[in-house]
């Protein structure tokens, strides 16, 4: 058998673990990542890329500890965007600058106001007409449109830049986790090659609740929370827009997110309470359910000539009481081992700044250095295709 070494081993290639590769290696750390399929492959593509500032965790009327947590996230992506946050983002394209929120007219005027008091001042603008982006610029339109913070990132743009960055320390393959009295010994890697680390971070999404097994943090219990996401593709105007109303006050009737296709075509991309629902429906009763949805909100949009299809994913997630939505990022580490779940894409630079102090604590310090260690020869993991490439193409 190789054995091979290196300071830290980050097990999973989305969001999570290529942030943090980036970012320890910036700050001296000798690391390498494992990814088992395709970088993004999981949640990562399958999310709607919106950095958001927590108004849609606000929409009853108050401000909740989740969209306290994440007011500044925004700000935060802004700055690593113009080259000057942990990790180098600049020029990464956005698919828009801007989010909105678009109400059908119906919503309690104790929300409306509500968006217009104090403590959300910044975060919320009422748009007025002639500043309506092109979707929302039909006579047909009668509700209120509002603008937030938030932007939204071409997610394969992110990966293929957080990648790229550090091309030569990220391989394709499915480490095994060899443990000893709760600790990880290694890594066993294919062609009877072993890694030995001094720091072993799973952030492997729904991967890690396997990859725990036999190790000190096997008490990190995992949830997962399914959603059917739907999909429709053609000659569509972009929308990047929460469309709330009386019937799903606290949460997003839809949440509509675009993204361009290689033909010229757009796709929408469509989440939320939608996607909640959709849940164990067969495709077709989903498909048609969205229909009826994006007729009696959106009306004036042709829908011809458009293709459909679903996608069927879990968010994967630090287990909550009811299976609620957690508020923050999640890192545990015991031995020698981190489990990181950052629970939204939104959050991985604060997940990351966690994982650094962990390092940089006194009691558990793990010091960068200089020396490289001897790495694997195995072949390098490559980008995956985004749903809608792989339902479309
Ligand atoms: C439908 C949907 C929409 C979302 N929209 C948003 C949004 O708009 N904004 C936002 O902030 N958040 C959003 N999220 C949440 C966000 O996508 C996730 O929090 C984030 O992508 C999690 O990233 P991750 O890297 O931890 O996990 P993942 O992206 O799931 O990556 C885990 C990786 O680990 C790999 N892996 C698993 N097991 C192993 C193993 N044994 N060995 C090697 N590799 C392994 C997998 O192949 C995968 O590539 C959304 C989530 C979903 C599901």
């Amino acid at each position: 058998m190789t054995q091979h070494s290196a300071q830290i081993a980050i097990i999973g290639g989305g969001i999570s673990g290529l942030w943090l590769l980036n970012s320890l290696r910036n700050a001296g750390y000798d690391a390498v990542l494992f990814e088992k399929n395709a970088l993004g492959s999981q949640q990562t593509f399958a999310s709607q890329g919106m950095i958001h500032g927590g108004i849609k965790y606000a929409l009853g009327g108050f401000t909740t500890p989740a969209s306290e947590t994440i007011a500044n996230m925004p700000s935060v992506w802004r700055a690593c965007i113009a080259g000057q946050g942990p990790v180098d983002l600049k020029n990464l394209s956005l698919l828009s600058e801007d989010y909105f929120l678009f109400s059908d007219g119906s919503l309690s005027s104790k929300v409306t106001g509500f968006f217009a008091s104090k403590s959300l001042r910044g975060r919320i603008s009422a748009l007025s007409k002639t500043d309506y982006p092109e979707v929302f610029a039909d006579s047909g339109f009668k509700g209120s449109l509002y603008q937030l913070q938030d932007i939204v990132i071409d997610t394969p743009a992110l990966i293929s830049k957080l990648s790229q960055q550090q091309a030569n320390y990220i391989y394709h393959a499915e480490p095994q986790v060899v443990t000893h009295d709760g600790e990880v010994s290694h890594l066993q890697l294919p062609n009877d090659q072993s890694l030995k680390a001094d720091r072993y971070i799973f952030a492997a999404g729904a991967g890690n609740a396997h990859l725990l097994t036999g190790t000190a943090l096997e008490n990190a219990k995992m949830q997962t929370r399914p959603l059917q996401q739907v999909m429709l593709k053609g000659r569509l105007p972009s929308i990047y827009a929460h469309a709330v109303s009386l019937k799903t006050v606290a949460k997003p009737r839809i949440t509509f997110s675009t993204h361009p296709a290689s033909d010229g075509d757009n796709v929408w991309y469509l989440g939320g309470n939608l996607a909640e629902q959709g849940v164990g429906m067969s495709a077709g009763k989903l498909i048609d359910f969205a229909k009826r949805e994006l007729k009696d909100l959106l009306p004036w949009v042709d829908l011809t000539d458009t293709q459909w299809a679903t996608l069927d994913i879990d968010r994967a997630e630090p287990a909550q009481k009811e299976n609620n939505r957690p508020d923050h990022p999640f890192l545990k580490c015991a031995g020698n081992c981190l489990v990181a779940w950052p629970t939204k894409l939104t959050l991985v630079p604060m997940l990351a700044d966690r994982v650094l102090a962990e390092l940089t604590d006194p009691k558990t310090m793990l010091a960068p250095q200089a020396q490289k260690g001897s790495y694997p020869e195995l072949p390098l993991a490559k980008i995956a295709k985004t749903p809608w490439e792989a339902s479309f193409d």
